[in-house]
């Protein structure tokens, strides 16, 4: 049962309730919403409903109507969202796993893990206990398996999975993995489930060869009952008449999963399938249905694998598929989970510092323009994710130089080009007005408007629709179709903000969903816009002082003016080819004062040789005026 408490429970009721569900027999958990705490109450023991509704601090009692309990969406609304290690599953996160089928040698999974990781994986796989259809098939390294795992796991950062096949193994894999994997073939070991729950780690749960959803879910619940919160559920495909595949992959699964459970689940195209060629397209579908990741199998020279060679991708093949799943996955309004590399690592120690010299009291600063719920606020928290760092609102794009400058804020988020509209001219010339600050880092982010309005008011009632008149006209297709009249507002947030405060049905806004949150307005259609390749690129600017000199760069803003005389362009331009530098773009600024005089800013790849970007940069010194470079960075 479901026990809601009182918004303003006190603590000594809150310990009384769960002391007396406990004394019962029942078995007690705490779940922390967004608006509401509850605690679930579970057990083979039935109690009367209505002493439980009569204890103080208690709101509401609700029986759970479904067989699994602890894993059911009626006990828990929000998606459940967890950390293993430094990866994030769940919710908006697109977590990709993957490795060979078995750990065949220390030399194969570290080979493998170096080429995964290089892709985007962020999770470790291999068996090292093989559960066969044959008795004399390569049964799994044991033991051995599980150490090579660590060591590739330690020196890619990843997190290791591995599939347990005897409760005797638990405590020993223990010291080894980061997460447990119940095989399709013991799905219903119910003493497995029960020895691998109660060791509280996360616990990757495949679906049975022949098992329905509901019994699925009933082994996450076995786990779950055990004392682990952490349950990934994998589709992994089912045994169907059908013998084209190995097996059949139901991907309606997943949503079905998503509406009966608050657990992420993720879906497996290389058991599914059994087919290489297979594994992409099922994959990519596999998220567009909604899954919080993959797991896939991959093989460094899979015609020598000693097991699932067909069904395992080429490390070429995986990074074709983590380049198209970074594409789909803004599609469908979630982001891929990457292990933080060095910049953010940097960053992290860097922003640290920052908050230290202002005191404990104070967190870093990352200044934004526009209001709480814009697009460059997203930006912000996208880069700084995971660091204390807060954004904080200015009006007007040379407010976030000045406040960098000054040290009102110890960054600055600055938008410098969007995949539609183009440039922001205003930016690249505060870039240049302000030569003691640098661009150190870059970040992306998929602008997908919405359509927001106060909550209750009906789609059809709407009659105007206010925004920044770039998200108007992005969105003049879906607008145009239903007859809705566009006005133009000073920006996307700011017109959330205004609807929310106006109260009338007959109004909306185009904004982010962030917006929505801020303004508490409803989410009435999502991305509304005609071309979803809408992307807005941001520079991140700092001090001098907050550079160190030591990270690691591969791409470099520069801004250089050239002398009024034929060729001169020319012959800085020729030196990025000479020096076999790739441009990536060229803008070009009139110099203020000096009428039909122009700086060029050039943004390129530096090379893994370093020096022959130096070298270049020397060269075009002596070739133009006023060179500077604006930044040093990872994009
Ligand atoms: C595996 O992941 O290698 C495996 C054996 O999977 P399943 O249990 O889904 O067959
Ligand atoms: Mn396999």
């Amino acid at each position: 049962m479901i026990i809601v408490l009182h918004n303003m429970v006190k603590d000594a009721e809150k310990q009384h309730i769960k002391e007396y569900l406990e004394s019962k027999g029942l078995k007690v958990r705490e779940i922390v919403g967004e608006k509401e705490t509850v605690l679930g109450a579970v057990g083979p023991v039935s109690i009367d409903i209505r002493q439980v509704e009569l204890l103080p601090g208690v709101a509401q009692v609700i029986p759970i109507s479904k067989p699994y309990k602890l894993a059911s969406r009626e006990l828990k609304k929000e998606d459940t969202v967890f950390d293993v290690g430094p990866v994030t599953v769940g919710g908006n996160r697109v977590c990709v796993i993957a490795g060979p089928c078995a750990v065949e040698s220390r030399e194969q999974i570290i080979e493998t893990a170096l080429a995964v990781k290089k892709a985007g994986a962020v999770m470790l796989r291999g068996g090292a206990f093989k559960p066969r259809t044959s008795p004399y098939s390569f049964q799994g390294l044991g033991e051995e398996g599980c150490r090579y795992l660590k060591e590739a796991g330690e020196l890619t950062g990843m997190p290791v999975v591995t599939e347990i096949v005897s409760p005797a193994d638990a405590e020993m894999m223990k010291e080894y993995i980061d997460v447990y994997q119940i095989g399709a073939r013991n799905m219903q070991n119910f003493e497995l489930l029960k020895k691998v729950g109660s060791m509280g780690m996360p616990v990757l749960l495949k679906r049975g060869l022949s098992a329905t959803i509901e019994e699925w879910l009933m082994a996450a619940e076995y786990l779950m009952a055990s004392g682990t919160d952490k349950v990934i559920l994998c589709e992994r495909g089912i045994r169907t008449y059908e013998t084209m595949t190995r097996n059949t992959l139901d991907l309606s699964a997943v949503p079905v999963v998503q509406k009966l459970s608050h657990l992420p689940v993720i879906v497996d195209p290389s058991h599914a399938t059994g087919l290489r060629n297979k594994v992409l397209p099922m994959a990519l579908a596999g998220i567009a249905a909604g899954a919080h990741g993959l797991t896939i199998e991959v093989h460094p020279n899979p015609e020598q694998a000693s097991s699932d060679g067909p069904q395992s991708l080429y490390p070429e093949q995986f990074e074709k598929l983590m380049g198209d799943l970074e594409t789909l996955s803004s599609v469908v309004g979630k982001e891929l989970t990457r292990l933080p590399d060095k910049r953010h690592l940097e960053l992290a120690a860097k922003v640290k510092e920052a908050a230290d010299i202002k005191g404990s009291t104070g967190s870093s600063k990352a200044a934004f323009q526009g209001m709480h719920g814009a697009y460059s606020e997203q930006a912000a928290l996208t880069y700084f994710n995971g660091s204390d760092v807060e954004a904080v609102s200015v009006s007007h794009f040379s407010n976030i130089f000045k406040d960098v400058l000054s040290g009102d804020a110890d960054w600055g988020v600055v938008p410098l080009e969007n995949s539609v509209a183009g440039s922001i001219l205003e930016n690249y010339d505060l870039l240049y007005r302000y030569p003691d600050l640098q661009i150190i880092g870059e970040v992306k982010i998929r602008v997908r408007h919405n359509l927001l309005a106060a909550s209750g008011t009906k789609l059809e009632d709407i009659k105007k629709v206010y925004s920044h008149p770039q998200a108007l006209s992005q969105c003049a297709d879906w607008l145009e179709k239903r007859g809705i009249e566009a006005v133009s507002f000073y920006d996307t947030a700011g017109a959330a903000a205004w609807v929310s405060n106006e109260k009338n049905p007959a109004i909306a806004a185009i904004a982010s969903a962030d917006a929505a949150g801020y303004y508490g307005l409803d989410v009435l259609a999502e991305g509304i816009e005609t071309n979803p390749h809408n992307y807005t690129r941001f520079a991140i600017i700092a001090r001098q002082d907050m550079i160190s000199p030591d990270s690691s760069v591969d791409k470099a803003s520069l801004v250089f003016s050239v002398a009024d005389e034929a060729g001169s362009l020319s012959s800085c331009l020729s030196v990025f080819s000479e020096y076999g530098l790739n441009m990536k773009k060229l803008e070009s600024r009139p110099i203020h004062g000096k009428p039909w005089s122009y700086m060029f800013y050039i943004d390129l790849d530096i090379p893994s040789d370093r020096t022959v970007f130096d070298k270049a940069v020397e060269k075009i010194k002596t070739l133009s005026e006023d060179f500077r470079i604006l930044g040093l960075y990872q994009g």
